[in-house]
């Protein structure tokens, strides 16, 4: 593979970027701006090395893809120090949330990839088509562009470009501009397990160079904020070119009065702190039934008192990273100061750490309610806002009332009441009696509904929407004129009416 990634800032037509260490604050890297004409470029070898790629089938793919499976994991410490170094975050954040992932992605979609994109034979009730071979088939869509956020480097940003590359697609990624460092890295790793040159490249740059790379390719895998993901939309209409969008959530949390309160305490601690709050499915918000409530919010602070956080320095180190991107800081800040002004209280957190690097307070927030941002709006950080509600029908309006619609959770020892529950929730994914874990079952559609997304990544979607379906058919018995070509006759037509009577007009008149 071409060296794009390395190349100087002067040979691509951009400027440079500095990489910082969240948790040092140093810089650790400087990386080039791809103008829009290298971004142009690029596509251009993308285009012309995909066919190829394609042509080789999935058995050949899918050793490519195995190879840099095991890739992934003997150099697993060397993608975690990767990601540790441009994050901020915790050596077990980046171990369960991304290597893992990673390594069983490469495989579930060299594995499955044949099935979910097989030809699919298929039989049709009308007369007019009997005895034709009819099949629909998935043909990549060519190259496509994936523009991915700062918070999981290889799952969020690279993940998604591993079912692109197993349907027989050339990819271009765009990482964020605050963690390009992982992408680069993977470059390496599927360079070192045999993919061929420009098959897969990465574009660093900033927003200006993804919005580039949306009027070049065939699809954009865009996961990030509601705000980009809607300009994201709006430049693509321009080609026509399709989106997956996967975008910011709110995610609430009911706890009902007969849940197991100990494992609810560990769940709202864990889901809302790991990755140092910044997870698309994090727990933002909690609403708990009142007899469960005093308890509930004692044993929650409890444990997030006693979180560790700072610098990571190895496993076991700390249990609460740094926040990965400055901005992030004042939009806390922001949520937290708001919620305080109206009434709100701090059970425990609610500063920024002093640095060097930039960290907040694992913080418990209660007295909170909708008119607080805290509640609302996504705030993307270690902050847990817990709510008192008088009942499950008071929690389930308040969670559905919310621009967002990803991921939610349900917690009770009535699994029924959990589920029926669970149904009436407006997200894209409900847990009862746990969180996040869905997202690590390949096999389940992940995907927001309402401001949180469009289309969904995993399961067979999140293959087959990197193709384009082509529909075959194909006449293997037939005269030289079909009854229902010209000219047109009184008997013919005829016969199509009492045809159409005959298969359609049994049915009952209401
Ligand atoms: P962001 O929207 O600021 O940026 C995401 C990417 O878009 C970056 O690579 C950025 O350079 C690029 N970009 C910016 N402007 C662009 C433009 N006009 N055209 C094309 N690309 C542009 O998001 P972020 O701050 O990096 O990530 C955090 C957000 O991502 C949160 O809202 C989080 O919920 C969301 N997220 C969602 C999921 C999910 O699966 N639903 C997963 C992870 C993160």
């Amino acid at each position: 593979m071409a060296s794009v990634e390395q190349a100087p800032a002067a040979a691509q037509g951009g400027t440079g970027i500095p990489v910082e260490n969240p948790a040092t604050g140093e810089t650790i890297a400087t990386l080039p701006t791809l103008s829009a004409s290298a971004v142009k470029a690029l596509v251009a070898r993308a285009r012309a090395a995909q066919p190829a790629w394609e042509a080789i089938g999935f058995e050949e793919r899918g050793r490519v893809l195995r190879r840099a499976q095991k890739w992934v994991t003997d150099n697993s410490e060397r993608i975690i120090a990767t990601i540790v170094s441009e994050t901020g975050k915790t050596y077990e954040d980046a171990q369960l949330a991304e290597i893992m992932y990673a390594a069983a992605a490469f495989g579930f979609w060299a594995k499955e990839a044949p099935h979910f994109l097989a030809d699919e034979p298929m039989k049709s009730a009308n007369p007019l088509v009997k005895g034709k071979k009819l099949v629909v088939r998935y043909r990549p869509v060519g190259v496509v562009g994936v523009i991915g956020p700062w918070n999981f480097p290889l799952t969020n940003s690279f993940g998604d470009c591993i079912p692109a590359l197993a349907a027989g697609n050339a990819v271009i990624l765009k990482p964020s501009e605050v963690t390009p460092l992982t992408s680069l890295l993977m470059a390496e790793g599927l360079r070192a397990a045999g993919l061929p040159d420009d098959v897969f490249q990465v574009a660093t740059g900033d927003g200006a160079t993804g919005s580039a790379l949306i009027d070049h390719v065939d699809f954009v895998m865009f996961t990030g904020s509601t705000k980009t993901g809607k300009k994201v939309m709006e430049r693509a209409a321009k080609t026509l070119t399709p989106v997956g969008l996967e975008l910011g959530g709110k995610d609430p949390m009911i706890v009902l009065a007969d849940a197991d309160l100990d494992r609810a305490a560990n769940a709202a601690a864990y889901y809302s702190m790991n990755n140092g709050g910044q997870v698309c499915i994090s727990i933002e918000r909690v609403y708990v039934e009142a007899p469960a409530y005093d308890e509930f919010v004692r044993k929650v602070t409890d444990r997030v008192k006693s979180l560790r956080q700072g610098r990571p320095s190895g496993p076991g180190s700390i249990d609460v990273g740094a926040v990965t991107f400055p901005p992030q800081l004042d939009i806390i800040e922001a949520h937290v100061a708001d919620a305080v002004a109206k009434g709100a209280r701090v059970l425990t957190g609610g500063r920024a750490a002093p640095g060097p690097g930039m960290f907040y307070e694992p913080t418990v927030l209660v007295d909170v309610d909708h008119t607080m941002s805290c509640m609302t709006e996504e705030t993307f950080g270690p902050t847990l806002p817990i709510m008192k509600v008088a009942d499950a029908d008071e929690a389930l309006r308040l969670a559905n009332d919310s621009p967002y619609g990803l991921q939610a959770s349900v917690w009770t020892k009535d699994l029924r009441r959990g589920e029926q529950l669970a149904r009436r929730v407006e997200a894209g994914a409900v847990c009862v009696n746990d969180a996040q874990v869905n997202y690590t079952a390949l096999e389940l559609p992940m995907g927001g509904w309402k401001s949180s997304g469009l289309g969904t990544r995993h399961g067979a979607g999140g293959i087959r929407k990197y193709t384009q379906q082509q529909t075959l058919l194909v006449t293997r018995f037939a005269g030289k004129r079909d009854p229902h070509m010209f000219p047109y006759s009184k008997r013919v037509t005829k016969l199509i009416g009492g045809l159409t009577r005959l298969l359609y007009g049994r049915g009952k008149r209401a």
